[in-house]
């Protein structure tokens, strides 16, 4: 069976741009779990499919029709849905939002599980998400929960936006972190927590490369 390394934490942490870094380094291939449920939120939408409907959803995340293709430079992938290039759009706040409003929902995070689990492919996997220690790959070799205070979220998520010519307020982007954080952690589906045998790193006041060494150092590489 191919290694994998989970890594799981909340959104905003640098899981992101650290797993994409790990992957890069050591070759291997990545799964952005986030992405699936933000695509199945985005086809819902597109399908007129609400998000209350739980049967609707489930057949949206069930048929799901995406491809992951790797460019060069900028996105290091290219997310096409149907056809058509959503690689940007699944990056909004709405869609995040939506996406994690369709987590919540257990028979869709079942209806993703076998998708997630074939990305498993030598030489190996890096796995980005909220569950991937706990329960998609509870045997991972590696376990990694990676956060960082609420307060540092919102300030890189504001510096972000704003390189971006985003003009946003810092105290509207905490709340909105809390409220998915809440969510997130008090859902009863996958309940977003460490695994038991995960290293917890906090990257509050640490540089990338600092974060990525400590993952590293985490991984054994
Ligand atoms: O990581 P990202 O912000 O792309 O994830 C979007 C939402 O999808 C999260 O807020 C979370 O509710 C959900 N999610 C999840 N399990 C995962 C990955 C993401 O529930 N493994």
């Amino acid at each position: 069976k191919a290694p994998v390394i989970a890594v799981d934490g909340p959104g905003g942490s640098g899981k992101g741009t650290i797993t994409q870094m790990l992957a890069r380094k050591l070759g291997w291939h990545l799964l952005d779990s986030g992405a699936l449920y933000r695509l199945t939120a985005l086809a819902a939408m597109r399908q007129g499919v609400a998000l209350n409907d739980e049967a609707g959803l489930v057949k949206v995340a069930a048929t799901l029709d995406v491809a992951f293709e790797p460019t060069g430079e900028g996105h290091p992938v290219k997310v096409v849905l149907a056809g058509e290039d959503v690689t940007s759009e699944i990056r909004t706040e709405t869609c995040g939002d939506n996406a994690s409003k369709v987590a919540v929902i257990q028979p869709v995070r079942d209806a993703l599980l076998q998708r997630q689990r074939d990305f498993r492919q030598l030489p190996g996997l890096v796995a980005d998400g909220r569950d991937m220690g706990t329960v998609v790959f509870p045997d991972a070799p590696v376990k990694i929960f990676l956060t960082a205070s609420a307060e540092e979220r919102a300030r890189r998520r504001y510096n972000q936006l704003k390189q971006a010519g985003v003009d946003v307020n810092i105290d509207a982007l905490l709340e909105e972190i809390r409220v998915r954080d809440d969510r997130d952690m008090n859902r009863s589906a996958a309940p977003l927590k460490p695994a038991d045998d995960a290293q917890v790193i906090d990257s509050t006041g640490l540089s990338i490369e600092e974060v990525l060494d400590r993952c590293m150092a985490a991984a054994g590489q």
